[in-house]
């Protein structure tokens, strides 16, 4: 999806409603218009981009700074918030389905029902963590 068919640039650019948090220079902050609990909400770079790595690192940081503040709102807030998940789906693969980047804070409540699903197995031995850590250094910059 390019720029000009993205649902979260309309948004931004008050092209597509939308009930609006907060917004700044780098990022804007509206409720997710499909929320897994009430007050579920996403947090956007202002600036078109796909994934996680594309996101300018100013506006990256910002989204967490601003994610950090809304959960203290949403907490201190009537809406029900026993907890928080923050949730990033980056690729189909991980279950991103809207190709502008974006942060999902989510309240979590006992029982909501919502969960992600892991089996965590017995842990592996340390040369496999070993060698994941160096392949992942191998990569950096
Ligand atoms: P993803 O799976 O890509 O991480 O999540 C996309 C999120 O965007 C979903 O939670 C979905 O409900 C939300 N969403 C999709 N279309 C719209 C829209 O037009 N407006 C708003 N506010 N949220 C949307
Ligand atoms: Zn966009």
């Amino acid at each position: 999806m390019d720029q000009g068919s993205c649902i979260f640039c309309a948004i931004v650019d008050g092209e597509a409603p939308a009930s609006f948090l907060h917004q700044d220079e780098l990022v804007s902050a509206f409720m997710d218009i499909n929320p897994v609990n009430p007050g579920h909400l996403l947090i956007v770079p202002r600036t078109h981009c796909v994934g996680l790595s594309d996101i300018d690192p100013a506006a990256a940081a910002r989204m967490f700074v601003v994610a950090q503040r809304l959960a203290s709102a949403l907490r201190g807030s009537e809406i029900p918030c026993e907890g928080i998940n923050l949730f990033y789906a980056d690729g189909a693969v991980a279950g991103q389905v809207v190709f502008h980047a974006h942060l999902h804070v989510v309240p979590r409540n006992r029982d909501d029902g919502f969960r992600l699903h892991i089996d965590y197995d017995s842990p592996p031995p340390r040369h496999e963590l070993d060698s994941a850590a160096a392949a992942i250094r191998a990569a950096l910059n």
